[in-house]
């Protein structure tokens, strides 16, 4: 007797970064720069919403795509705070931006459809594109200080081409895209039948330029889905919340995988989200900035050549001059140096490794002070 299980889950490893996490993580007297999520708590005030919620026995079924006044509090905040215009007729409360993305790419791809990944990426989009059986397609953006080259973008486009995935803020090298990037992808995309998905999770986080959304080209609207999450801007990773927003007729379509995935987000939850939109991101953003500043001048000091982020939490650092691959320098350096970095392989990128600054002030000297000691005992390849 022959089992077979389906070939797509069959072709998909599960995500190397939090495989390297728990080996940092069982590494005893290691320090860790590893992971992905604020160090802070969940503000209180978020917090008894959701409790609020919960005595007021609000555990029921709640609406497929969200209560209208979480969806309408969305609807408003994307309005005022980002100027983006999306009646709560096109908004999707989802399982944090993981389950966005996941329904976004379901709903648009067929097997063999082709979707472009700038890289450095995240590699939940690869893992995403071909659980629907469609083909990733990078586009490294190393070579030109992380924005996307105008050129490559246009050869790398062909009959299959679906979509092209945008993050800006970017993890995991903190950089944001140019408004004259965006204004050339928009060129190059806006009379093709090519959907642009933008991963805005770190749209809070800026600290420098000018920030923009490709969801600002709304002469693009039918073809742009934006995903967005409650995890980073208001400390809520464990919450598991996101939102999607699409033009009606692609929201409702995303509603249909939404609905036979998980029913609804929780009942409870929504109030809390409501609360959080109405929350100030700036103290945190603030805190960033001030890490951001601190390992930015350290690094430097060290002598790396690292390109100075304008947002995110993440620092991506070269290291092909020491003549590893990145895994072999990031295993080695948690074995003799006792400190963890995620290896640039797991962002599609050689020759680099991807430093988180969600960590106090102590960790972080603690995290750098070993960096350099490790470092100074290496051999430079010339
Ligand atoms: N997109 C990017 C770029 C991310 O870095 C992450 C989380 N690390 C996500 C999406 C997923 O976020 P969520 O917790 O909302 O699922």
């Amino acid at each position: 007797m022959e089992l077979t299980l389906n070939r797509d889950a069959m072709r998909v490893e599960l995500s190397g970064i939090r495989r390297f996490t728990y080996l940092v993580r069982d590494t005893p007297g290691a320090c860790a720069l590893t992971i992905g999520e604020p160090d802070m708590n969940t503000p209180d005030i978020i917090k008894e919403a959701a409790k609020a919620s919960l005595d007021a026995n609000d555990t029921h079924y709640p609406p497929g795509n969200g209560y209208p006044y979480a969806l309408e509090a969305i609807s408003r905040y994307e309005a005022n705070a980002h100027g983006l215009k999306y009646g709560p007729e096109e908004i999707l409360l989802t399982v944090g931006a993981t389950q966005a993305l996941f329904i976004t790419l379901q709903t648009l791809c067929n097997p063999g459809d082709e979707v472009i990944i700038p890289t450095p990426a995240f590699g939940l989009y690869e893992a995403l594109v071909q659980l629907c059986g469609a083909e990733p397609v990078f586009l490294p953006t190393e070579h030109n200080r992380f924005q996307i080259d105008p050129d490559q973008l246009r050869a790398a486009l062909t009959e299959r081409t679906k979509a092209v995935i945008l993050t800006s803020p970017n993890n995991p090298t903190g950089c944001i895209y140019t408004k004259e990037t965006l204004d050339a992808v928009h060129e190059i995309l806006k009379d093709r039948p090519v959907f642009v998905i933008c991963d805005d999770v770190y749209r809070t986080l800026v600290y420098e330029g000018e920030y923009h959304s490709f969801a600002e080209y709304q002469d693009m609207r039918d073809r742009i889905v934006v995903v967005n999450s409650f995890s980073k801007p208001y400390a809520m990773t464990g919450w598991r919340l996101g939102w999607c927003m699409a033009d009606a007729p692609i929201r409702d379509r995303l509603q249909v995988f939404h609905q036979y995935c998980v029913t609804s987000v929780p009942s409870f939850v929504q109030r809390a989200c409501v609360t959080a939109l109405d929350s100030d991101t700036t103290p945190m953003a603030e805190t960033f900035r001030h890490r951001r500043d601190y390992v930015y001048g350290r690094l430097t000091d060290i002598g790396l050549n690292v390109q100075k982020p304008e947002g995110a939490f993440y620092m991506f650092i070269p290291i092909a001059q020491y003549g590893m691959d990145s895994l072999t320098f990031c295993e080695r350096m948690l074995r003799e140096g006792l400190v963890g970095l995620i290896p640039g392989i797991y962002f599609n990128t050689e020759g680099y490794m991807r430093l988180s600054y969600c960590y106090g002030d102590q960790d972080l000297k603690e995290g750098l002070d070993r960096i350099q000691r490790f470092l100074s005992g290496l051999a430079v390849c010339a």
